[in-house]
């Protein structure tokens, strides 16, 4: 499948040698574009019921954002668009050890929004109310019980809302080893694999074009991450993209301070399966303003407003790129996507400072503990910030599952076997029709509920 990366490092950000990783099929039932969480796992549930996919990847597998993100898996704080798809992904995370017979750290330690004063804890009470009605374990918890499980934080919080059932995987793990199940159940997984584009016959799907050749298939689904917006543009199918970069660090190996996935407006960290700590600011994105911010601008502003605390805005060589960027390319030349074959955004040195700096005020028993490693990845949000799952009807046979805007890792295997039944009409009981992308221009309110 795909070369090893040198140890020491977070898998996706190595982007040493990359070629052709097995044999290009001639035909298939399904392609799918894409090997993050989402392909892959999409691809090992369509392998189970025996359907001859082929999944094509223009770099590694989880090279982008599934290898990159802080590998919460968490259902505590979701969309309730979403809920259903994620109760479904945490009972396969649960189990996926045994199924596949490979270790990907999950683990079920709880997960804590904090709130610094009485008020912003009752602000919690709403989602409360939701997680009872889908029988979910969410509950507000008051400061010494918070103190319990977060030992020796220099905050004084007021409490949290806690999820003990959510947990956390090892993002480097996790896809890598979807897609290794998905080939062994009979899925062929090539990564060095652009796709180009897709060749049509009457309208609807007939091929797609690698940058390795073509591979006959009537259906496809286009699951590129922060790239199906302008895989898709250039069938003249408008899907509303925005990117935002995230800076991430992991710390050594230090002493136990908390079991779970622990969120505060300064710091987002969780425990790591190797000891140490992945940590991230809590309130700082950054979105390098490019064409595609003005001409979307309008179907972003309820979620820029809702977020406008958090999200930095750059402006910097992203613009340049995407303005030179052709958005229709000959699919008999090298495209877009083999010239950039792993989107590998530098961490912000800024705010790589304020995670030091927080870490060391919140947690002054790992101020001496060195940050081993950073890196940054670009999250693709939607404009209501939950994920776009469709068939696309002007296409026949073409699909997209994209838009997981920044909590797609968790919800990654859920939605694999949702999109799996999408695409083939098995019933999985997980209703994809709020998901759809004529959400955005049939005229209905554009409201995120959910933080990006
Ligand atoms: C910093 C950060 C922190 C995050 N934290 C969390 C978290 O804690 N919990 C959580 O649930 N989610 C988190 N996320 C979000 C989560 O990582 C994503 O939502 C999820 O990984 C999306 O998976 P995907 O498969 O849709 O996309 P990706 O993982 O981006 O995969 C898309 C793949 O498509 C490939 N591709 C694109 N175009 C082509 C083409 N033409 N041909 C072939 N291949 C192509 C790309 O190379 C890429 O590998 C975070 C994301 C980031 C960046």
């Amino acid at each position: 499948m795909t070369e090893q990366a040198p140890q020491n490092i977070v898998a996706s950000t190595w982007t040493g040698p990359i070629s052709l990783s097995g044999e290009l099929p001639e035909k298939a039932d399904i392609v799918i574009i894409g090997g993050g969480i989402v392909g892959v796992s999409t691809a090992w549930f369509l392998a189970k019921q025996g359907v001859n996919v082929v999944l094509c990847e223009k770099g590694h597998i989880a090279c982008e954002q599934s290898g990159r993100n802080w590998g919460w898996v968490r259902v505590q704080g979701r969309d309730t668009r979403e809920i259903p798809m994620m109760l479904e992904s945490l009972r396969i995370w649960e189990g996926l050890k045994d199924e596949i017979g490979e270790d990907v750290g999950f683990t079920r330690g709880g997960c804590f929004f904090t709130a610094n004063s009485p008020k912003e804890l009752q602000s919690f009470e709403n989602w409360v109310d939701i997680a009872r009605d889908y029988e979910i374990d969410t509950r507000l918890i008051d400061a010494p019980e918070l103190k319990k499980h977060v030992h020796g934080a220099a905050i004084e919080w007021a409490g949290a809302m806690l999820t003990e059932s959510d947990g956390r995987a090892e993002p480097h793990k996790a896809a890598p080893a979807i897609a290794r199940a998905a080939e062994r159940s009979g899925a062929t997984v090539l990564s060095g694999c652009a796709v180009r584009g897709i060749e049509t016959s009457g309208g609807a799907v007939s091929a797609v074009v690698t940058e390795h050749g073509t591979i006959q298939t009537s259906i496809v689904l286009c699951a590129a991450g922060a790239w199906t917006s302008m895989f898709c543009g250039s069938m003249g199918i408008d899907v509303p993209q925005l990117r935002v970069r995230g800076t991430v660090a992991r710390t050594a190996s230090a002493e136990n301070v908390l079991n779970g996935n622990v969120f505060d407006d300064r710091l987002g960290i969780r425990r790591r399966e190797d000891g140490g700590y992945t940590v991230a600011h809590g309130s700082v994105l950054e979105h390098p303003v490019t064409p595609s911010s003005f001409r979307y601008f309008r179907k972003f502003l309820p979620a820029l407003m809702q977020e406008f605390k958090i999200v930095q805005l750059s402006f910097g060589r992203d613009f340049i790129d995407e303005w030179t960027t052709p958005k229709e390319w000959a699919l008999d030349m090298a495209s877009p996507f083999e010239k950039t074959r792993v989107l590998n955004p530098s961490p912000t040195p800024s705010v790589l400072k304020g995670i030091r700096r927080n870490l060391d005020a919140m947690f002054p028993q790992l101020a001496q503990t060195p940050i081993v490693e950073s890196w940054a990845g670009t999250i693709e949000s939607s404009p209501d910030v939950v994920p776009i799952i469709d068939s696309i009807g002007s296409v026949p046979g073409f699909h997209v599952a994209t838009g997981f805007s920044g909590h797609g890792f968790g919800l990654g295997p859920g939605a694999g076997k949702a999109i799996a039944g999408m695409l083939t009409g098995a019933s999985t009981g997980i209703d994809l029709s709020a998901l759809r992308l004529s959400r955005f221009f049939d005229g209905t309110p554009i409201k995120p509920q959910s933080s990006i």
